[in-house]
């Protein structure tokens, strides 16, 4: 029988190699190098994106919520989709830092999962739109002043330039105050190589309009469909205008709003895109290259088609991914 003393000792060298082991091969985040992803997540009736650059920078667009839910010192009782639900899935991807927040309006269903996310991971930057004058908006803030996280506004007319990926900001064309509208949402159009995706928060028409009057590229191969596929969103001009090759209406189920309208996932059908719903196809992930997309659902592509091929993934008369 081994003595008590060898034991411990072999006992602690095993935890001494355990240490050394994550010191020098560290929980590392997974990405795809070298390619773009854009995941929907479910979070219900909400929105939350998030996109990894193919250098592997990060970017967090929304982080869900559930409207009328109150904090009770600091926290949300009841389920937190940041806690609950974004933070797992980060998680999961061996993430402990978020290089770029961005809170696209302030509205509960964007930006209540923030502060849990703003607790649970280091965050470079925190990127905004208008100043919005509701609690919501000013509880985000707050949070992200405490952790040390630089609040920047961003506007129409702003480009970067990561890994390869154009990043252009579309909307709001002000920072100055406001009430929390749909209308205000920070709308980004991410462009690499050939493809595209456009991330359009909730605006609605009044928006649509003056960005397409305002002369911007809008072509995308990927659409995150404005307001849930709201009534009031998705104008015939607008969507001529993108002419998506793949959509994706971020929606809970069975919700109490009716989304997506009927009405508007007919017009976006009938521009032969392929029309993803989080409420039917669970999270969905597009990838690219810059020359060749992947599409995948969580729900509807459990086995069979775990990669969508680039061709299956477009309309017969549609262009080549
Ligand atoms: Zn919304
Ligand atoms: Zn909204």
């Amino acid at each position: 029988m081994m003595n008590r003393k060898r034991a411990s000792g072999i006992g602690l060298a095993f935890v001494l190699v355990c240490a050394a082991l994550i010191v020098i091969y560290p929980f590392s985040a997974r990405f795809q190098r070298g390619r773009l992803e854009v995941t929907v997540l479910d979070v219900g009736q909400g929105d939350s994106i998030f996109v990894t650059f193919p250098d592997g920078r990060t970017m967090l667009v929304d982080a869900g919520g559930l409207p009328g839910a109150n904090y009770v010192r600091g926290m949300r009782p009841g389920l937190d989709v940041g806690e609950d639900v974004v933070s797992p899935f980060l998680w999961s991807r061996g993430l402990k830092r978020i290089d770029t927040i961005v809170m696209t309006h302030a509205h509960e269903d964007h930006l209540g999962g923030m502060p849990a996310v703003l607790r649970n991971f280091r965050v470079g930057e925190l990127w905004v739109g208008r100043d919005e004058d509701a609690a919501g908006y000013r509880h985000v803030l707050a949070e992200a002043k405490a952790k040390g996280v630089a609040v920047i506004h961003r506007l129409r007319g702003e480009h970067f330039d990561w890994a390869g990926v154009r990043v252009s900001v579309l909307w709001p064309d002000s920072s100055d105050p406001a009430r929390a509208r749909n209308d205000d949402s920070v709308v980004l159009r991410l462009q690499d190589g050939q493809d595209s995706f456009l991330l359009t928060g909730d605006i609605e028409r009044a928006v649509e309009r003056s960005i397409l009057a305002d002369g911007d590229e809008l072509a995308a191969k990927f659409l995150k469909v404005p307001h849930h596929g709201g009534r009031t969103s998705s104008t015939p001009a607008f969507l001529e205008a993108v002419h998506p090759v793949v959509a994706a209406i971020s929606v809970g189920e069975a919700n109490a709003y009716g989304d997506p309208n009927p009405e508007t996932t007919e017009r976006i059908l009938a521009q032969g895109t392929r029309l993803f719903r989080t409420d039917r196809d669970g999270a969905v992930t597009i990838t690219t290259d810059g020359q060749s997309m992947n599409v995948h659902s969580f729900l509807s592509c459990a086995n069979p088609c775990s990669e969508l091929s680039s061709s299956a993934a477009s309309p017969a008369e549609g262009p080549a991914f």
